[in-house]
């Protein structure tokens, strides 16, 4: 079998981003590929490791994106390549639900023993993130024999119907798509730079909503993550998820952490309900579970989970063994190298330098998240007014040179970073001096 060669750890560039060959690409994407489907960067991958994205033309990016908190592990990933390369050789399908195997069982223990509470848990495998939301919401239906769900302004669950429903912000994922699935309901989130309530404050604000629109007693789920993602990286004043999860507690309602992006080490813990000590009744999980292969979970209290009768639950593909395999070389890569010190190590590296930028630029907001989920909120300086075009302009910026970074929000104006938790700490260095020379340069700072 083939060892990955280490690629070297550089920020290389030979050519214009993008290159000739990217170029070249692009031109057959745009005649072959659905136009609705975007990319943030025109360059195309050769290879991907450490720190860096090797392009089609030479050129070495470094990687503060992870393909949106995939891979946390890295990618190809030394225990990943050599268990999926395993897999694929003794067998690729039998489907779960006809043949079953154990790397699905392991993976499902693993997820019992890591997510947060030492109850008794059930899990079920599907494949993407959006999927297991979906999953979890029935799950909480069936258990709860209610049909409401609670979601928050912010929120992101995914491009699927119902997800979309739950999902906040309409461009681009809802415009034109409706109608979208009912008994969805959305009340404020915890949102401290703008609301600057404290977390029981925030609660009793969402909880009084809840029982006055909804009532709490037609309410199956309430759906959150603890930390939103495509949302801005918002973090909850403290007290504010400890408040809904007693509140679901109180009045028979199922709490839902959806941790799809703030799983599997990136905050600096193992979840992100661990930073509070809170314990979901149900867990979603998927983007880092699995070091880049397709996989997503509902872990959860074992009478919930088994609630559902036999056959209610899953899917052809959920929990492929290539999959499995790949989640299970990724699990045992994170527990191996420490990736919760490796994530807690990124945020102290990241949240100084990102905060000097903001003492010299004054249209840094707030520099926010916890690990390796880090997010800065670009506003007109001396207000919180959003600024996107700015937001956008450093954005394109650092592409330019040689430095993936995304976008966030519900105002298009955080820029977030996610690097990989196996990000090297001199080129850690080396992107946020790019990012701060873009910001200096566009803000004439
Ligand atoms: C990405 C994401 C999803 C959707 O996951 P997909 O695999 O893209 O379907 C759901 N919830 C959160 C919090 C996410 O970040």
């Amino acid at each position: 079998m083939t060892t990955p060669t280490p690629l070297p750890q550089e920020r290389r560039l030979v050519t214009a981003i993008p290159g000739p060959r990217s170029a070249e690409l692009q031109a057959r994407r745009t005649a072959a590929v659905s136009a609705g489907v975007g990319a943030t960067l025109p360059i195309y991958v050769e290879a991907a490791g450490g720190g860096v994205i090797v392009d089609i033309d030479g050129n070495s990016l470094i990687d503060l994106g992870s393909g949106i908190a995939v891979t946390n592990v890295g990618n190809s990933a030394p225990r990943v390549v050599e268990a999926v390369q395993d897999q694929v050789a003794r067998f690729t399908h039998t489907c779960f639900m006809v043949t079953s195997y154990e790397g699905y069982v392991e993976v499902c223990e693993a997820l019992n023993r890591l997510t947060p509470g030492d109850h008794e848990k059930r899990s079920a495998l599907f494949n993407s993130g959006a999927e297991a939301v979906e999953n979890a919401v029935k799950i909480a239906r069936a258990h709860t024999k209610r049909q409401a769900v609670v979601v928050f302004e912010h929120g992101y669950h995914g491009r699927t119907n119902l997800t979309m429903a739950m999902t906040a912000k309409n461009m681009p994922y809802k415009q034109s798509f409706g109608p979208f699935a009912n008994e969805v309901y959305r009340v404020p989130l915890s949102y401290p730079f703008h609301d600057g309530q404290s977390g029981p404050e925030a609660a009793a604000h969402a909880i009084s909503r809840i029982d006055k629109e909804v009532g709490a007693a037609n309410v199956a789920a309430i759906v959150i993550e603890p930390i939103a993602g495509e949302g801005g990286f918002i973090v909850p004043a403290e007290g504010f998820l400890p408040a809904l999860v007693d509140f679901a507690r109180d009045n028979g309602i199922v709490f839902v952490a959806d941790e799809i992006q703030t799983g599997f080490c990136r905050t600096g813990a193992w979840f992100a309900c661990d930073h509070e000590g809170i314990v979901p009744d149900l867990i979603t999980t998927a983007k880092g579970i699995a070091g880049g292969l397709p996989l997503a979970a509902v872990t959860g209290r074992a009478e919930i989970m088994d609630s559902v009768h036999a056959g209610g639950l899953g899917g052809t593909y959920g929990g492929n063994p290539v999959a499995c395999a790949a989640a299970i070389g990724a699990i045992a890569t994170m527990e191996e190298s420490d990736l919760v010190g490796a994530a807690q190590h990124i945020e102290s590296v990241m949240k100084p330098r990102l905060q000097a930028i903001a003492d010299k630029t004054g249209v840094i907001g707030e520099v926010r998240g916890r690990g390796a989920m880090i997010a800065v909120e670009i506003v007109k300086p001396g207000t919180d007014e959003p600024d996107a075009a700015l937001t956008a302009a450093v954005a394109k910026a650092c592409h330019t040179q040689g430095v993936v970074v995304l976008t966030a929000g519900t105002y298009g104006n955080v820029l977030r970073l996610l690097p990989p938790l196996t990000m090297p700490d001199h080129l850690l260095d080396e992107a946020l001096t790019v990012l701060e020379e873009q910001f200096l340069a566009l803000t004439g700072a």
